[in-house]
């Protein structure tokens, strides 16, 4: 299908600020997302830390909010999982699952990231069996249970803090001699009787039969040891989400896609933003303030077009 100004990949904060833009601009724009417009943040518990809301915001209320004022501004969204893009002299071609092809001058891809594996002995065998990505999703199943979590950043502070709601006891584990959290969570998780922070903790593997059991362990100067848990949380980073886009942009060894500040990519009238560019630090003002300029620098272009 022709005849719009610009494609957008991906429905989450980025994608949705950028059509948010474009859309006011008065330009035909069209998103198209796999899964869920508004992306994963609709199964955040709460966002403490996009200004504006002074007692946090619920996942879904935030990102349903930015849904309905990208629509209302005139922004096309329909349901589609890119699996291609290509590039010609004169436009750009997307292409769906299901063959759909959209062709536009310019292509935003704003796809996010997923959350990376661990890639040790147990987990693919245990997925969906007491590993989780994601503690609001998934974490009902653990009440008055015990569980890992993996990583000690600031999605895997916000998880044990959750988790410690429901379960007896919640060990995290990170690799680093220090987690890397911002201060107000690691101070909250500090405070929190039911969290162990084990720190300079190397994850070995994951056990069990049918269901995870334990997760055993390495600390430096100790034996291996197994923590029995009936759960286990990974947040061990993430890996952007740019299979299609091999062969066509250079990724970097996380998948993500090098821009400038305009946020264009190497092949012109094709840009990205959000946590699918190099140098993203995975927040969602950063990711709505990535789509607000990469709407900026499209509207720019197509004016010189
Ligand atoms: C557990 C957890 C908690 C977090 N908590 C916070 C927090 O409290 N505060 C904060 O600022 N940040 C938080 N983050 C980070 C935040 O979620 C991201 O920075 C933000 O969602 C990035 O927005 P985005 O639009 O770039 O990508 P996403 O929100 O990931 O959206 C990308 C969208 O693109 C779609 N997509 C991908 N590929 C395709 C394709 N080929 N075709 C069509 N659609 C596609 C996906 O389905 C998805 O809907 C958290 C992250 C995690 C994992």
């Amino acid at each position: 299908m022709s005849g719009y100004d610009a494609i957008i990949i991906g429905g989450g904060p980025a994608g949705l600020t950028a059509g948010l833009y474009l859309a006011r601009a008065r330009r035909r724009v069209i998103l198209l997302e796999k899964e869920t417009f508004g992306g994963p943040v609709i199964n955040y518990e709460r966002i403490e830390n996009y200004p504006g809301f002074s007692e946090g915001v619920s996942g879904c209320e935030l990102v349903t909010q930015m849904a309905e004022q990208a629509a209302n501004a005139g922004l096309q969204m329909e349901m589609g999982e890119v699996v291609e893009v290509e590039n010609f002299t004169s436009c750009r071609s997307v292409v769906c699952s299901d063959g759909t092809t959209y062709t536009a001058p310019i292509v935003i891809i704003a796809g996010g990231a997923h959350p990376k594996s661990m890639n040790v002995p147990g987990e693919d065998r245990l997925k969906g069996k007491g590993i989780i990505h994601c503690a609001f999703c998934d974490g009902g199943q653990f009440v008055d249970k015990v569980v890992a979590v993996c990583g000690g950043g600031d999605a895997g502070i916000s998880g044990a803090l959750y988790l410690a709601q429901l379960c007896t006891k919640v060990y995290v584990l990170e690799f680093m001699p220090k987690l890397n959290a911002s201060a107000i969570l690691q101070e909250r998780a500090a405070a929190n009787p039911k969290i162990e922070i084990m720190t300079a903790t190397t994850v070995v593997s994951i056990v069990g039969e049918n269901s995870v059991e334990g997760i055993e362990i390495s600390r430096a100067g100790a034996e291996k040891t197994v923590l029995p848990v009936d759960g286990v949380l990974v947040h061990v980073g993430v890996q952007a989400n740019t299979d299609y886009l091999e062969g066509l942009l250079t990724l970097d060894e996380q998948g993500r896609i090098k821009v400038n500040q305009r946020m264009e990519t190497e092949v012109p009238y094709i840009l990205a933003a959000g946590d699918i560019r190099g140098g993203s630090p995975n927040q969602v003002v950063i990711a709505a303030g990535d789509g607000a300029i990469a709407g900026i620098t499209a509207e720019r272009l197509l004016q010189q077009l």
